[in-house]
């Protein structure tokens, strides 16, 4: 079974339908979602729809939590707030109480999946061998998914600090997973921050054993549009030009 693991998808709609579209060619058939399905951009309701229609298992995000009012909007830099302002503008009551009934965190089978980190799954970013470390005490499985940092890695557990490495994946390459515990991120669908604006998800296939990174060349200007049309935040939209 090969299953299409997305996140931060952020109501960027033709990022996601590109996303969805290279994974029926590459032969996924199921979604796994890590949350931030809306927050930053145009297209929360339809992106609502395509998530829930696909996802077979779903998280919620900070982003999620600061558009229906649980996480205050204090806590989110200015930009992001307004985004998730307007977002919680627009949600329909019935969309507000999905996002309400997710979880942040959770086990299936032989893997873990996490918003942010497996220690806290809203906020903390797993981008330091700190965090890294703590993180494999908060997870029992071999494998855990984490988002939030927008950033792909894949990390290995280490056997002391100085070992800890976030290693990139080869582009086209599937990585065998092997034995060893890990720590994998697929990056995000709908606000890349690692410097390639192309829609990024991970493609793990659990026959083989392998995840393998995939980036998907979408319309960035017609979400850019949508997003002015919308009226949020300009240097928003400008981001998703650059991949930060
Ligand atoms: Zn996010």
């Amino acid at each position: 079974m090969k299953i299409a693991v997305i996140s931060d998808i952020h109501s960027n709609l033709a990022a996601l339908r590109a996303v969805i579209d290279d994974a029926a060619r590459t032969g996924a058939t199921a979604f796994w979602c890590l949350g931030d399905i809306v927050g930053y951009g145009p297209d929360p309701h339809e992106c609502l729809a395509l998530v829930r229609e696909r996802a077979t298992l779903c998280l919620r995000g900070n982003h999620d939590l600061g558009a229906i009012g649980v996480v205050p909007l204090e806590e989110f830099n200015p930009y992001a707030a307004a985004a998730n302002a307007w977002t919680g503008r627009v949600l329909l009551d019935e969309e507000r109480a999905f996002l309400r009934g997710l979880p942040s965190m959770l086990t299936w089978e032989d893997v873990t999946l996490a918003h942010a980190s497996p220690r806290e799954p809203v906020w903390e970013y797993v981008l330091s061998a700190t965090v890294a470390m703590a993180s494999f005490d908060h997870f029992q499985t071999r494998l855990c998914f984490v988002g939030h940092s927008h950033v792909p890695f894949i990390c290995p557990e280490p056997a002391s600090m100085r070992g800890c490495a976030f290693l990139q994946f080869p582009e086209q390459e599937p990585v065998d997973l092997g034995e060893r515990r890990l720590i994998l991120n697929p990056g995000s669908v709908g606000q890349p921050r690692d410097g390639d604006p192309r829609a990024s998800y991970l493609l793990y296939d659990r026959d083989a054993d392998a995840a393998r990174l995939r980036r998907v060349a979408y319309d960035i200007a017609e979400t850019q549009r949508r997003m002015g049309e919308a009226g949020l935040p300009r240097n928003l939209a400008d981001r998703l030009a650059h991949g930060r």
